[in-house]
């Protein structure tokens, strides 16, 4: 897996129209408690780990809001980009903690300049893959749709070969079938 995919501007674009096509299906089946039209109720992001020309890609996280007086329930949809309450954006959690054989000092600094994480978050965020997510409904209902199971000390690695196609496209494969976590219910808590 290659961190260098985060520099890719098409892949942050790709993501923002996953992410608006997520919010469409939402919207087009109602709010989720009295059925009724969804308005758009979209709020400002500013993650860190993004690219410095793909920042607008990741400026609105996209959510929903009954247009009904009485209900008014929120409506976030799942999203590729924002991974629950985390502060760097998905992809960079998912291609940084893939790394393998860990980052080499040299390779830490080219990270950092990249995505602006230390040494320290990017440990952190191992934790969460191998501890953290592997304990929540969500992993323990979706990862036996994996089979064979996943090598969870392995994680985000073992996730990401169980995609078909280059690495953009296992990337964005992985980033659907984690989205069920980034919706209001179900958000993962992690930094
Ligand atoms: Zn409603």
């Amino acid at each position: 897996m290659d961190a260098a995919l985060l520099a890719d501007g098409r892949l942050h674009a790709v993501l923002r129209h996953i992410d608006e096509d997520l919010a469409a299906e939402q919207r087009a089946a109602g709010c989720p408690r009295c059925g009724a039209r969804l308005h758009s109720a979209r709020y400002p992001r500013k993650p860190r780990g993004v690219p410095r020309g793909s920042r607008a890609e990741y400026d609105r996280r996209l959510s929903l809001c009954c247009a009904r007086d009485g209900c008014r329930k929120r409506a976030t949809p799942p999203s590729v980009r924002f991974l629950g309450p985390k502060v760097y954006v998905s992809a960079v959690v998912v291609l940084i903690a893939a790394l393998r054989c860990g980052p080499t000092p040299a390779r830490l600094r080219v990270l950092e300049e990249l995505v602006g994480a230390s040494r320290r978050t990017i440990l952190r965020w191992r934790r969460w893959w191998t501890e953290e997510l592997i304990a929540t409904p969500f992993w323990r209902a979706a990862a036996g749709t994996l089979m064979p199971p996943v090598a969870t000390p392995e994680l985000p690695a073992a996730l990401l070969e169980r995609f078909a196609g280059d690495a953009r496209d296992r990337l964005l494969a992985a980033l659907r079938w984690l989205s069920p976590t980034t919706t209001g219910s179900a958000a993962v808590q992690a930094t």
